[in-house]
């Protein structure tokens, strides 16, 4: 243990030799990482708002990491510290519950830690941190010397500090910046980023070598265990629902898992000095090219599967999945690649005021529930890296598809003012509730709410939905961790479904596929959206199907107001065998006693061969939905969740029109109820153009129906119907929604005919 007093001498005597404050603080860090013996000294410095704290200078993380790397206060063991002024010393961070794991210090995993607050005065200036791979704390010894240094050089650096210099760079990371993407939900919301998913993918793992190699053949086997552990437990409650051949593909995993070429080699690597998830990289490379050259598909196809394998192990090793145990008690605004619904649920909703996704757009899932819940979010943001950007202040414009990061605070009380509005607004419109959605000359349309979140369904009333048009039951089964069982399908149908009554429900049969992925159960296919999707994939996994049938045939038993909705149908086999298997559950559901009628049954018109098989699937059920999202997708060629072609992607466009009346048209003859459940629904111009159809009920966001509600009952059917008729002469929906749009205009709708006027209510 070096002699304090001494250390600090030196030390202060080379600081004052230097001027240039990077230099300084890279002094400091050497020269204790050095004396200390330990793998890392680092030192955090607060931003001059003192709202976050920024890495200012490492030895033995990333450089690549400083002025990089963010945290907001309570944020991390660092932001920890700096929000209690407490030291903290640790012998195992990665598993304490305060523990961010942040991917650019492409920090091993480091055990000890210990961390003290840096002050001048009581001022926090900043935290600084040794960090080694031993498991054991650090010596109260250490732990004196630390906060006595930490006392020296809260003074030095508080100068710098002050001066701002140390800023100089780091300017990167805090000017205002702007970025803009696809409107995913409308709304303006502002908050903390908070990073989702730091993902290190395994190919982006760098040449990295370690003093400690039994430490890293430990944790090497901890990471395989773990995920040998998360395959048994996925494949032994799959086992109750798949058949055999799907059950196999876990088998596969579990094979590779234990295969010796994979754990040899990755030892035998850290033998020859290699970090384990350098190790794990490299051999998992050369696997997969093996499969790669061979010339049997089955086995180059395994390729896949080992890299699968390998980002499994990778994730264990880094402990990243202990990211998001402890938010800082803010608003925040989640950004990522694309945020799931389960990363959703990990929040509490009030603190949520945006969304930020760097891919997906309009119809991504991500965007529909965050439509749901009314929170703003913008998809397929170019060029931004949320990573840069962890606790930086944000505003999230989902109007404009915008969003702006350290905003200046004139463009912040601007937006603090509009969202204030928005919010007072929004309240207004709760007057609208028990009102019925008719236009001024008595056409009445019927406003249903599209769910999936029990949490949901409470603002679906409050918000005055006659019932709901589509129950997502895939939402349930994705923030699952495995699929649930017919029991605990059983008691969520139930509680929306006496939620609602007497109200109809439509709930849908599971609809994944596409971007709708389970996180338990991937399906990996080159074409997803023409693949493995709804009903091709119920129906070929039987058992899973005729669970979710009778889970909601029972709760219709007690309740009395299911209506059964088909997604994907293609073909009229499909609804065939639907209503069969519906029919053959309820006779075993009489039989076990429970008195069950058969509920009314529907299908989703996304495909267009339902659209044209109409009349041959008419037989077969008893109302129809449109699912205009997918619809649009399916007629266009568009994929829905694109950004690089959702400029292509208009439900107004003329193909759509041609459709959507053809649809309504046939319907009527058929005496099928019609309804429109894609979110369509909830686009002003769009509602104009369904109204003028003839559709008289729309299924919507909850958040989005007093909007709509409001809307409708400003205006007259029969104003729209000569738009309609011109409609037809359009050649591309810029000029369809040009048609349309004047008329939201003369009512006082913004441009972008998303937020109505204060009050345009006319007297009904
Ligand atoms: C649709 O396709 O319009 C629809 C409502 O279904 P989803 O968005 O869930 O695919
Ligand atoms: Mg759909």
């Amino acid at each position: 243990m070096p002699h304090p007093l001494a250390t600090l001498t030196a030390l202060v005597e080379q600081i004052a030799r230097t001027q240039d404050p990077a230099t300084i603080m890279e002094t400091i860090v050497q020269r204790l990482r050095e004396l200390l013996e330990v793998e890392v000294c680092s030192i955090y410095l607060c931003t001059p708002e003192r709202d976050a704290l920024i890495l200012a200078s490492t030895q033995g993380l990333s450089d690549a990491a400083v002025g990089k790397v963010r945290l907001a206060m309570n944020e991390g063991l660092v932001g920890h510290i700096a929000a209690t002024l407490s030291a903290v010393n640790l012998a195992d961070a990665p598993s304490d519950d305060r523990f961010v794991y942040i991917p650019e210090t492409h920090e091993k995993p480091y055990h000890r830690f210990l961390g003290v607050p840096l002050l001048h005065l009581r001022k926090l200036v900043g935290v600084l941190v040794i960090q080694g791979h031993q498991r054991k704390p650090f010596s109260d010894e250490d732990e004196a010397f630390l906060i006595t240094v930490a006392s020296q050089l809260g003074s030095t650096l508080y100068q710098l500090h002050r001066d701002g210099k140390w800023m100089s760079n780091l300017q990167e990371v805090s000017p205002y910046r702007r970025y803009t993407g696809i409107k995913g939900a409308p709304g303006v919301g502002q908050g903390r980023l908070w990073l989702i998913h730091p993902h290190l993918s395994l190919a982006d793992v760098k040449q990295a070598m370690t003093s400690n190699p039994a430490q890293q053949k430990s944790d090497f086997a901890d990471a395989l265990e773990a995920v040998r552990e998360e395959l048994e437990s996925g494949s032994g409650k799959l086992g109750q629902h798949l058949p055999a051949d799907v059950r196999a593909l876990f088998h596969v995993y579990e094979l590779m898992l234990q295969s010796p070429e994979l754990s040899e080699g990755v030892l035998r690597l850290i033998d020859g000095g290699a970090s384990a998830d350098w190790a794990l990289k490299q051999t998992v490379d050369e696997m997969a090219s093996m499969f790669e050259q061979s010339s049997d598909p089955y086995m180059q196809a395994r390729s896949e599967d080992i890299r699968n394998i390998g980002q499994r192990i990778l994730n264990q090793i880094l402990a990243r999945d202990q990211q998001v145990l402890e938010a800082p008690d803010e608003e925040l605004i989640l950004a990522g690649d694309l945020i799931s619904i389960a990363d959703l649920a990990s929040f509490p909703q009030q603190r949520i005021r945006g969304l930020l996704c760097t891919a997906g757009s309009t119809l991504s899932h991500t965007a529909i529930v965050a439509n749901a819940l009314g929170i703003p979010a913008v998809m397929g943001v170019e060029g931004f890296e949320p990573e840069h950007f962890r606790g930086a202040r944000v505003i999230v414009d989902g109007n404009r598809a915008e969003c702006m990061v350290n905003p200046p605070p004139a463009l912040m009380s601007e937006y603090k003012r509009m969202i204030d509005q928005e919010q007072r607004f929004m309240r207004d419109l709760d007057r609208l509730r028990d009102m019925p959605a008719e236009t001024l000359d008595g056409v009445r349309i019927k406003l249903l709410t599209n769910t999936g979140l029990l949490a949901d369904a409470t603002p679906g009333l409050q918000r005055g939905a006659e019932g709901v048009g589509l129950y997502r039951s895939e939402i349930p089964f994705m923030i699952h961790d495995s699929f649930p069982t017919e029991q605990e399908q059983y008691r969520i149908y139930s509680k929306v479904l006496k939620a609602y009554a007497p109200r109809p429900v439509s709930m849908r049969t599971l609809d994944i596929g596409g971007d709708k992925q389970l996180p338990y159960f991937e399906i990996n296919e080159s074409n997803p959206y023409l693949g493995w999707r709804g009903i091709r994939f119920t129906l070929d996994n039987t058992q899973l199907l005729v669970s979710q049938i009778r889970a909601m045939l029972r709760a219709h038993a007690e309740h009395g107001n299911l209506k059964l909705l088909v997604p994907m149908i293609s073909r009229v086999d499909e609804i065939k065998t639907v209503r069969e298997l519906v029919e053959k559950a309820a006779e075993a559901l009489k039989r076990d006693g429970v008195e069950v009628g058969i509920p009314e049954i529907g299908m989703m018109i996304e495909v267009p061969s339902a659209m044209l098989l109409l009349p041959k699937l008419a037989p077969y059920i008893d109302f129809v939905s449109v699912g205009s999202n997918d619809l649009t997708q399916y007629l266009l060629a568009v994929d829905r969740n694109n950004p690089r072609v959702s400029n292509l992607f208009d439900n107004m466009h003329p193909a759509m029109l041609v459709a959507l009346e053809q649809i309504v048209g046939q319907c009527r003859q058929l005496k099928l109820p019609v309804s429109l459940c894609g979110e369509m629904a909830s686009d002003p111009v769009a509602v104009l153009m369904l109204v003028a159809l003839g559709y008289d009920c729309l299924s919507l966001s909850a958040y989005n129906i007093p909007k709509i509600k409001l809307l409708i009952r400003s205006l007259r059917k029969a104003d729209l119907l000569p738009l309609l008729e011109r409609a037809h002469d359009c050649s591309d929906e810029t000029q369809i929604r040009a048609l349309f749009a004047p008329v939201l205009e003369r009512l006082g709708w913004s441009s972008d005919h998303r937020q109505p006027p204060e009050s345009t209510e006319q007297p009904h």
